[in-house]
């Protein structure tokens, strides 16, 4: 670890408005807390920001020392070891503006969904969210930003930011556009933490009040022939039906499958639409009703309190019968939760304002698994092995490509990072990253490097 001074701490904690804490500090485990606990991080050096100019002496700090800067904001998704880094924790920019008649938010670089939903949904508005709220907007929203409700009729979260400010690595805040930066305003809506920190970041809302949603469980024993009614049915339904499923195994329990569904129309055409999963077999749990908007997360019912977690993705370009048997089959307590998302609609269009978000085409499916070890030795190994296995014997349905959003910690290598762009994309990254941060400052996370 990269030792400071007390004098160099010193000289940055007099710039910034912000607390500034170093490993032994009392608030320190607090404030680097992330949400998967597999990865602890232990930075040399956390600058808990208030505002552009905090981040802007921090980043002007790291580069002066050498320090490589790490970002946090929930730790929903944080992927590399912070060690040793300069963190800049942004919790406390935490400001919404929503403008109703503009059908837009700026929302500060630490503000998470669930600060915003509320405060859109007062105007009848919402953003492009995901199956969790508790994720930070800014982090959901580079990685490209897949909504279980909008993403089929509205594309991504990238699609929609309007503008961002950011500081670079040369410690410049920049207000970035599609006019005033275009190469900037393009890499960064997919290309993730690679540019700097996001300090503001203004989005499209979209008109909604309710929905008609929630989720269908069954049984093990009616897991297969449901599945197979959901595979013949997903591809058919409209764009603004929204569908997944996800087969849970609880060590020492039965397999669930759980269907969610996300319908942005009427009641009474939403479950004519879901009748034949209905029909397929009798859930023992049907919450699928009308809804209000805010209550979205309920249909995922995505984990709340951090625990130590090893997941992986994959996309897909199909759902034959074989696939569905590959993941029907695989191996008890493994895989604990494996999730099947239908994309399509506008997720698989170009966006108006092209964006890095990558593998769009040809991706009719997005895989997840994840899995939380046992605390005994060899159990991550065991999980690792069998996600691999899984993401091995589905590869004849893969694209090959990624979303960024769910690459894990197990996807940080160059080749993993670059599965998540088409190839051109690729180059035009790297050029942009090489001007921006030419000493790579921004590089705990899924680095963009040659
Ligand atoms: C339970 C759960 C559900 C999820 N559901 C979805 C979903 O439905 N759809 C989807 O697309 N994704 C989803 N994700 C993935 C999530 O969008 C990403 O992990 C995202 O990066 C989390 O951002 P964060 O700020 O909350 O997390 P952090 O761990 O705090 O940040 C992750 C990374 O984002 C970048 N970052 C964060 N804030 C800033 C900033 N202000 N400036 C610059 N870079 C920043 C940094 O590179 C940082 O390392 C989910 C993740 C979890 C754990």
């Amino acid at each position: 670890m990269t030792s400071l001074s007390p004098a160099a701490r010193g000289r940055l904690a007099d710039l910034i408005a912000g607390p500034v804490f170093t490993p032994g500090d009392d608030a320190y485990a607090v404030e680097t807390a992330g949400f998967n606990l597999t990865l602890p991080h232990r930075p040399s050096l956390v600058v808990g920001a208030t505002g552009p100019a905090d981040v802007q002496h921090a980043v002007r700090f790291a580069a002066d020392h050498d320090l490589a800067v790490a970002v946090h904001t929930t730790g929903h998704g944080a992927v590399v070891s912070a060690d040793g880094s300069l963190m800049i924790t942004t919790r406390r920019m935490s400001g919404v503006t929503v403008d109703a008649p503009g059908r837009s938010a700026r929302v500060q670089g630490g503000v998470r969904w669930d600060q915003v939903i509320p405060a859109a949904a007062v105007h009848g508005l919402a953003g492009i969210s995901g199956s969790s709220p508790q994720v930070g907007t800014v982090g959901f929203t580079l990685g490209g930003g897949l909504s279980p409700v909008f993403g089929r009729t509205r594309g991504f979260g990238a699609d929609h930011v309007r503008a961002f400010d950011i500081v670079t690595a040369d410690g410049q805040l920049r207000h970035v556009t599609a006019d005033r930066e275009p190469d900037l305003f393009w890499a960064a809506r997919g290309g993730k933490g690679n540019f700097g920190v996001v300090t503001a970041l203004e989005f499209g809302l979209f008109p909604i009040s309710r929905l008609y949603g929630g989720g269908l469980f069954f049984t093990e024993a009616q897991a297969p022939a449901v599945l197979d009614v959901w595979r013949q049915w997903a591809p058919t339904v409209p764009e603004n039906l929204s569908t997944s499923f996800c087969l849970l195994r609880l060590p020492g329990d039965p397999l669930i499958l759980h269907v969610r569904i996300a319908f942005l129309g009427s009641t009474e055409e939403g479950a004519a639409l879901i009748a034949p999963l209905r029909a397929a077999a009798p859930a023992f749990q049907d919450t699928v009703a009308e809804m209000p908007y805010t209550a979205t997360a309920t249909i995922h019912n995505d984990p709340t309190e951090p625990g130590a977690g090893i997941d992986r993705s994959a996309l897909l370009r199909d759902l034959p019968r074989q696939a569905l048997d590959t993941l029907l089959s695989a191996p008890e307590d493994d895989l604990m939760m494996t999730e099947i998302r239908l994309l399509g609609g506008a997720l698989q269009r170009p966006p108006a304002v092209p964006a890095a978000v990558g593998n769009r085409q040809d991706a009719a499916y997005c895989l997840f698994t994840a899995s939380i070890p046992a605390p005994v030795p060899g159990d991550a190994e065991r999980i690792r092995e069998a996600q691999r296995r899984l993401l091995e014997r589905m590869a004849p349905w893969s694209t090959g490509g990624a979303y960024a959003n769910f690459q894990s910690t197990e996807d940080t290598g160059p080749a993993a990072v670059r599965a998540a762009f088409a190839p051109d994309s690729w180059d035009r990254l790297l050029d942009i990253k090489k001007y921006f941060d030419p000493a790579n400052l921004f590089r705990i996370n899924h680095n963009i490097r040659r």
